[in-house]
């Protein structure tokens, strides 16, 4: 079979993908913080993880994918300064750090689950690998690479020559704009935190024992110590939001190829583009959406944000708003509608008739993971009309495999619905409201129905329900 090709940020090209042990591919990628829910650009990146792993396993690769769980050091900026995230929110909902933390893991799993994601193999939290991440600073600070300063244990990076290469940084410009804000003390502007003293002023809710004095573990570090304890000190594939790369990913690089003596620490880095809102400020109010559960009362399946994920490349930026996901849901309802007919088809398959299919889906896929020409091609075979409904069907749930639209449990419209004149009715006001996009009224009929046990479900055919 051909080569499957990946563009690795480290080395800004294409290169065919040979994993370090044969069958077998780890790949780690950058979790949530937990302060707070996910909008839908970070379940983008999730998504874009979840097409690489099960492409990976369509390909016959044993996976271990590692997310990480960011529940503490996550400062409000870049450059080592202002709050932690965590430590703020907790603050403001006069809770734990750890009940913040547990609350917003919980929605982020239940939110994968949603657009159907994977489980990861491993799924590690920061607070649980405190001792992982002392023990990688101490190797560093053993090999020189540390200075210590008022407000923490820092990283110098010039000790580490390579440290513009992932992201092809031009250090100069960059110290000269300041992007990265100045603590003071510092030797380089980029230089980074290993370890933050904790002020003994300010009663921080967590906060260790370390060599170094009482604190608290720098972002970056978290994800060096869990995916070397989780995928070994040299691994396949890092992923991550391109936002990443600059600084979190090329400290990762850092403190991880000067503690372990390897390079490149990872061989490839995927990066996947912003999910943009066309530069429209996004809040409630102005009728806008921003996470599933808004999408969800907005009438928006999960799965159909799946599919709306589906059309563009991951390295391109997409920009979501309320037309294109309406188009993205009509899709992915006649989509579903198909595949609920052909999931009944009887008869055997044929499987050469099928392999030029397989072979265009798969070349698709193996290009950097083209997922819009991927599903030009399942649409081609959805609504063939040479193939037999025996081969479309084999064909789409082995195509689904890959791009995760649960089509093995399409339900075909009409099934398990119910009418009633007047819900009826009130579900037509409520589809009006929405094409004058009058989101108020839209929702206060959905409220009315809700609070009377009627659950509302999109369907290609527009709203359906039922009593829940
Ligand atoms: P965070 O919870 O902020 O640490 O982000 C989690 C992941 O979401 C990271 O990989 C980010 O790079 C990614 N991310 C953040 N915003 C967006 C966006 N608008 N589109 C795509 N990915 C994003
Ligand atoms: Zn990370």
């Amino acid at each position: 079979m051909s080569s499957i090709f990946f563009y690795n940020t480290r080395t800004r090209k294409k290169e065919a993908f040979r994993s370090l042990k044969e069958g077998r591919a780890g790949i780690y990628t950058c979790g949530p913080t937990v302060y707070g829910p996910q909008h839908i650009g970070n379940v983008r990146s999730q998504l874009f993880a979840d097409l690489l792993k099960r492409f990976l396993l369509s390909e016959g690769f044993d996976v271990t994918h590692v997310i990480n769980i960011t529940d503490v050091g996550h400062l409000v900026s870049d450059g080592d300064e202002g709050e932690d995230k965590m430590e703020l929110a907790a603050q403001r909902a006069g809770e734990s750090a750890e009940e913040i933390a547990d609350r917003y893991t919980e929605s982020w799993r239940q939110d994968r689950r949603a657009v159907n994601c994977l489980e990861p193999e491993f799924n590690p939290k920061a607070t649980d690998h405190i001792a992982e991440q002392i023990e990688l600073g101490v190797r560093l600070d053993e090999g020189g690479y540390l200075y210590r300063i008022e407000d923490g244990i820092y990283f110098d990076i010039s000790r580490f020559p390579r440290y513009v290469e992932l992201a092809g940084l031009d250090l100069e410009g960059q110290a000269g704009a300041q992007r990265i804000e100045q603590v003071e003390g510092k030797r380089h502007p980029a230089d980074f935190a290993i370890w933050k003293f904790a002020d003994p002023e300010v009663r921080r809710l967590q906060e260790w024992d370390s060599p170094w004095g009482r604190g608290f573990p720098g972002w970056h570090l978290e994800c060096s110590a869990m995916s070397s304890r989780y995928l070994g000190e040299h691994f396949d594939i890092h992923t991550g939001g391109i936002d990443l790369a600059t600084v979190h990913h090329t400290n990762e690089v850092a403190q991880s190829e000067c503690a372990f003596g390897v390079h490149p620490w990872v061989e490839y880095w995927l990066h996947n583009e912003f999910l943009d809102f066309g530069g429209e400020k996004m809040s409630k109010s102005r009728g806008n959406v921003k996470t599933l559960s808004d999408l969800e009362e907005r009438g928006y399946a999960p799965l159909a944000f799946r599919y709306f994920f589906l059309q563009a490349h991951y390295r391109q930026q997409q920009t979501f708003n309320e037309e294109s996901m309406e188009a993205a849901a009509k899709g992915h309802g006649r989509l579903v509608a198909l595949a609920a007919e052909l999931r009944v088809a009887e008869g055997v398959g044929d499987r050469a008739a099928q392999a030029a299919h397989r072979e265009k889906f798969r070349e698709a896929m193996a290009d950097d993971l083209n997922a819009p020409r991927a599903m030009a091609v399942l649409w081609d075979v959805a609504r063939s009309s040479t193939l037999s409904s025996a081969d479309r069907r084999d064909l789409l749930l082995d195509f689904d495999a890959v791009l995760g639209l649960d089509l093995a449990n399409a339900e075909a419209a009409g099934e398990g619905y119910e009418t009633d004149p007047r819900i009826d009715g009130l579900l037509e006001e409520r589809e009006q409201a929405r094409a004058n996009k009058d989101f108020g009224t839209a929702d206060r009929i959905r409220d009315e129905l809700t609070a009377e046990g009627v659950e509302l479900i999109d369907t290609p055919e527009g709203p359906r329900w039922r009593r829940g």
